[in-house]
């Protein structure tokens, strides 16, 4: 535990720890010096060094989430980070100075999804970094030991920060949920965040992949990842001339609008997969009930990602079957420049903030 009276000289950052938060949702995040909170029994202390902005950061701070009538502001956002262990309590594998990624779904260990391993699902959530509690977007965040995921040497904090929701994410979306294999035929839909990343863990899964998009910056991109990338109005005859004229095995769908959920229905197969990661309040997916079932077509929500599934997509990233995609590296002051352009869909992967300064990988 600390009181004011504990922080050393050196710790004197603890007490005006740099935030970027949101303060009113019709306005920009604002630089906040917020004094970090006492440490809660049993928790580690992080410096956060890098932390990546995610679309959901955008909603969060537009007040388009379904939790955001009932969330206090101000709210510090923030849910890829990547940090360094400065205090940790005994008994687990890191020690001071370790580079970790924080996993953001604290889920209670306790309830009946937690039971059958489905942390993601937690009914009695304990924390959601971020989301309904303070994130990276700061200095520094107080957080159990068990929500740390070691980094092997060799990644950078802000190669590692979108390690922890958007290739995650990805991750869950194309290997747990899809189930995809080798020689399969996938489509990507939304090649953004999460979508760059799916196609790149698709290829590492020995799949063949289509990635649609509007934009022809990402499509090219994607294409560089190995796909067959094309606009929409060409996605459903691509789909058809792939996939033996019967169209996909498995489509990831990034986007969560109507019109693109309605795509991705029209480019599976019959037997197919559709995997929906994106969503958006107030928007409603449909399909005619005799190409559901008498075309057994399989429809799958993915929410982010078991602990398990980050540490594997930390070593797919180790490993370099998976390349993070970073658009730019910015500093935290700039949150509301990287919220911008993502909400303008101009981020070609990922927008990272640098939060503490590191040298060296
Ligand atoms: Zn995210
Ligand atoms: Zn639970």
């Amino acid at each position: 535990m600390h009181s004011p009276g504990a922080i050393q000289p050196a710790e004197l950052w603890r007490l005006f720890m740099r935030a970027m938060a949101v303060v009113d949702y019709a306005r920009p995040l604002e630089l906040l010096h917020v004094p970090a909170a006492d440490i809660p029994a049993g928790h580690a202390w992080i410096r956060v060094l890098a932390c990546g902005v995610c679309f959901s950061d955008v909603k969060i701070a537009r007040g388009q989430m379904p939790f955001s009538s009932s969330l206090r502001l101000p709210h510090i956002p923030g849910h890829e980070i990547c940090g360094e262990v400065l205090e940790a309590p005994g008994g687990f594998w890191f020690q001071k100075g370790d580079r970790v990624l924080v996993y953001n779904y604290w889920g209670c260990g306790r309830c009946p999804m937690c039971r059958i391993g489905q942390e993601n699902l937690c009914l009695n959530l304990q924390g959601w970094v971020g989301f309904t509690n303070p994130g990276g977007f700061q200095e520094g965040l107080a957080v159990p030991p068990e929500r740390l995921l070691p980094l092997p040497p060799g990644i950078s904090p802000e190669q590692a920060a979108p390690i922890g929701c958007a290739i995650a994410t990805a991750y869950r979306a194309v290997v747990t949920r899809a189930a995809v294999r080798p020689g399969e035929l996938v489509g990507v839909i939304g090649v953004g965040g999460i979508g760059l990343h799916a196609v790149q863990i698709a290829r590492a899964a020995g799949a063949r992949v289509i990635a649609v998009d509007i934009d022809p910056r990402k499509l090219e991109l994607a294409r560089v990842f190995g796909a067959v990338a094309v606009l929409p109005e060409e996605a459903e005859e691509t789909a058809r001339r792939w996939g033996d004229g019967i169209g996909l095995d498995a489509v990831i769908e990034t986007v969560g609008h109507v019109h693109t959920v309605d795509l991705a229905i029209r480019m599976i197969r019959r037997g197919g997969r559709l995997i929906g990661v994106g969503y958006r309040l107030g928007d409603m997916a449909s399909i005619h009930t005799p190409r559901w079932v008498l075309e057994e077509i399989t429809l799958m929500g993915s929410r982010y990602a078991l602990r398990h599934e980050v540490e594997q997509a930390i070593r797919l990233v180790a490993e370099g079957l998976v390349r993070p995609v970073i658009d730019e590296v910015l500093p935290l002051e700039s949150a509301n420049e990287a919220l911008e352009r993502l909400e303008r869909g101009q981020a070609i992967g990922r927008l990272v903030l640098q939060v503490g300064s590191f040298s060296g990988v």
